[in-house]
């Protein structure tokens, strides 16, 4: 359904505005302008018009205004329930945080758990959700991400959340998307920072651009609910501070007319390298200003002797220096230590977008204009090896 309006009285038929859409969602039928589905709102045809005929206006109300809430799937795996979900739901409460700041009004902080049990969902309030929707089904035990996208669809059309999160993780890919085109509504994937905007009060959804080369704030002001995927390892997790103890825990009721398309026979785990550096609390990150392969034992010297792991630059990765299983960044993993030490690294947009999440960084670069000392809390300018032998030898 298109948010632009056409006012025929207005329309003089100019066609400008056929001419200024970009992805021709414009056509003349029965001697009129009319908008084909194809339309993404960008609105370079509302500014065309000479006689101000078309607007995005209806489109802004075109939800259902008693939206509020902010919702996320809470991923649950073989092991437990994914970190990622802790992460997620820190980060809504702080948006939801935000939003009361702004309105005054209480907003609420929902977590969706397909298939879980009592101590993940004591876990997902712990880190700050106000309520927990459960739905323990065969269809969500399997994993068949229709099924998931099916009970969601169903509990946001009967509630109406504001905001909708999931975590950009394979299954999040899978089933967010199906939940946006079944709502009718936009998706922003890999998310690397969200704000409720002071003004507007809609959800900033940012995100890496054009291979990375700038940061895309994306809004979305004409359809509920706002959604949103949010990479792992971005977003700290964290503990409520205020009691927990009006939070209600709910079983949600799965659709009864839900048409399986596929029947899931058995889940494989695919073999892989066992290191995981989005696990260490302490990271080494080593980049090119290393000088070279034959340093990366001194440096894996050091990141043992300080109990850290190690992770590194992308074209470490790519020179064969370091398996891909430690890289950090857009490409690689995003990673959320309590402290990094980033050793040799100049600090392009691509890698800080994977180091954003870390609590103290310290950078030791040659460069004093390097861009990581941008994100530093402590840098050191000097010759890395020289830093780290001085260190070993103490
Ligand atoms: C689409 C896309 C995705 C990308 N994804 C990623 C990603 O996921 N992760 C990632 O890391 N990159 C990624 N990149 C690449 C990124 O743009 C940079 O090229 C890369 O991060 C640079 O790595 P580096 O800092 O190790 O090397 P360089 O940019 O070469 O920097 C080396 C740094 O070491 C310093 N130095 C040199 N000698 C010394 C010394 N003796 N002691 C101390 N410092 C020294 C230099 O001053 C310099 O700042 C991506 C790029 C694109 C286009």
């Amino acid at each position: 359904m298109s948010g632009i309006i056409i006012d025929h009285e207005k329309c003089i038929l100019c066609r400008k505005c056929l001419r200024a859409c970009p992805v021709s969602a414009l056509e003349m039928a029965n001697g009129r302008i009319c908008v084909k589905d194809l339309c993404n709102l960008c609105t370079m045809c509302v500014d065309a018009c000479p006689k101000g005929a078309i607007s995005l206006a209806a489109a802004e109300a075109a939800y259902d205004d008693r939206s509020s809430g902010i919702w996320l799937y809470a991923q649950v795996s073989e092991s437990g329930l994914c970190k990622v979900s802790c992460e997620l739901v820190s980060k809504a409460a702080e948006l939801a945080a935000e939003a009361k700041a702004r309105s005054g009004e209480l907003c609420e902080v929902t977590a969706l758990l397909p298939s879980g049990d009592a101590e993940m969902a004591s876990e997902l309030i712990s880190c700050g959700a106000d309520s927990v929707l459960y739905c323990d089904h065969a269809y969500l035990r399997t994993g068949d991400p229709d099924a998931a996208a099916a009970w969601i669809v169903s509990l946001v059309q009967e509630r109406h959340p504001g905001i909708l999160l999931f975590p950009a993780t394979v299954s999040g890919r899978e089933i967010a998307p199906a939940c946006a085109a079944m709502l009718g509504t936009g998706l922003t994937a890999d998310c690397t920072s969200l704000q409720v905007d002071r003004e507007s009060g809609l959800l900033h959804q940012t995100r890496p651009a054009f291979g990375g080369n700038l940061m895309a704030t994306i809004v979305c002001p004409g359809s509920r609910p706002q959604m949103a995927t949010v990479r792992e390892g971005v977003f700290p997790v964290r503990r409520r501070e205020d009691p927990a103890g009006s939070a209600t825990i709910e079983e949600a009721p799965f659709p009864g007319n839900f048409l399986p398309r596929r029947s899931i026979r058995a889940v494989l785990q695919e073999a892989a390298d066992s290191y995981d550096v989005t696990k260490a609390e302490k990271l080494v990150v080593v980049g090119r200003g290393i000088g070279s392969k034959k340093n990366l034992p001194l440096m894996r010297e050091f990141a043992d002797r300080i109990g850290a792991g190690l992770g590194c630059s992308r074209p470490l990765v790519e020179a064969g220096w370091c398996e891909y299983s430690h890289q950090v960044g857009q490409t690689g993993h995003s990673v959320a230590p309590k402290l990094l030490i980033s050793i040799g690294v100049s600090g392009a947009i691509q890698h800080l977008a994977g180091i954003a999440g870390a609590e103290k960084i310290i950078a030791i670069n040659t460069d004093a204009k390097a861009p990581i000392f941008g994100a530093a809390d402590y840098g050191i300018v000097g010759d890395c090896i020289s830093v780290v032998k001085d260190f070993l030898t103490k």
